[in-house]
């Protein structure tokens, strides 16, 4: 039997008060078992709420993990952008570590007018950069996840996400299933990409998010929509989780964000899953 922990980007939308503590709280009335903490916007969460955070979650048994900013490119031509960049990666890490949070996500970088070879040699030595730092820090938990992205002129293909983390030490994939999906012209293998983690990467756990994606002028464009738009199918994602034994976070970021995840948990149960 596989483990799964599943739940929503953020605080679901039925939460009484728009907090973090409120979110776990509602998870957990919900029936579901994780929440990613989304610091999209910026990392404005103290240090001190963070612990106290992490201490309701573990209280209640949600897995937490946590989304960086998106104002992050580690490519950026700008120096000071690149580190300033390095600097929120750090504030996610350090409040995701006093949460128990297991991972963040991470946008890494555009290629901007550099070649995704050059971009990726950059992104390996910052991004090392950032994890030594922040081994040094005392943040010796979190894992730090370079995102699958959708957009062709992101950083984020699954080799590429696949390769930095068999390079980098504390860096692991973080997979998005439907912005692979559209970064892979609207097919996807699911049963394939989880069999790759586990044998190239030994992974013990996925990480991962869920979501539909807006289909306009021949493409799938990184639009996300409710999971009943199929686009991509989650319930042949769910077979090919049953038929394996791991652990798996899927973070649900359809709009409707709890309603989406307790569907997605209805089909795990009528494909036998307990939660
Ligand atoms: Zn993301």
């Amino acid at each position: 039997m596989p483990k799964i922990y599943l739940g929503p980007a953020g605080v679901p939308h039925s939460a009484k008060k728009r907090n973090t503590i409120e979110g776990i709280k509602t998870v957990k009335e919900l029936g579901l078992n994780a929440m990613e903490v989304e610091f999209v916007q910026g990392v404005k969460m103290s240090p001190e709420s963070a612990e106290e955070a992490g201490k309701v979650a573990l209280e209640l048994g949600v897995r937490l993990s946590v989304h960086a900013p998106y104002f992050i490119n580690l490519c950026s031509e700008d120096k000071e952008k690149v580190e300033a960049s390095k600097k929120r990666i750090l504030d996610t890490a350090d409040r995701a570590e006093r949460m128990n949070a297991d991972a963040i996500a991470i946008h890494i970088a555009f290629y901007g007018k550099k070649s995704p070879d050059e971009c990726y040699q950059i992104v390996k030595a910052e991004l090392g950069e950032v994890v030594d730092t922040a081994r040094s820090m005392g943040i010796k938990n979190v894992k730090f996840g370079v995102e699958t992205m959708a957009k062709e002129t992101a950083f984020g293909t699954l080799d590429e996400v696949i390769s930095i983390s068999k390079e980098i030490k504390g860096v692991i994939p973080y997979i998005d299933w439907a912005h692979t999906f559209a970064r892979q012209g609207g097919q996807i293998d699911y049963g394939e990409i989880i069999d790759r983690l586990v044998r190239e990467l030994n992974l013990s756990h996925i990480n991962s998010h869920f979501e539909s994606l807006v289909f306009r002028n021949g493409k799938y464009i990184d639009e996300h929509l409710p999971i009943d738009n199929n686009t991509p199918p989650f319930e042949p994602l769910a077979k090919e989780i049953m038929k394996r034994d791991i652990s798996i976070t899927l973070i649900c970021e359809s709009p409707e964000l709890e309603r989406d995840a307790l569907k997605m948990k209805k089909v795990l149960e009528d494909l036998g899953y307990k939660f």
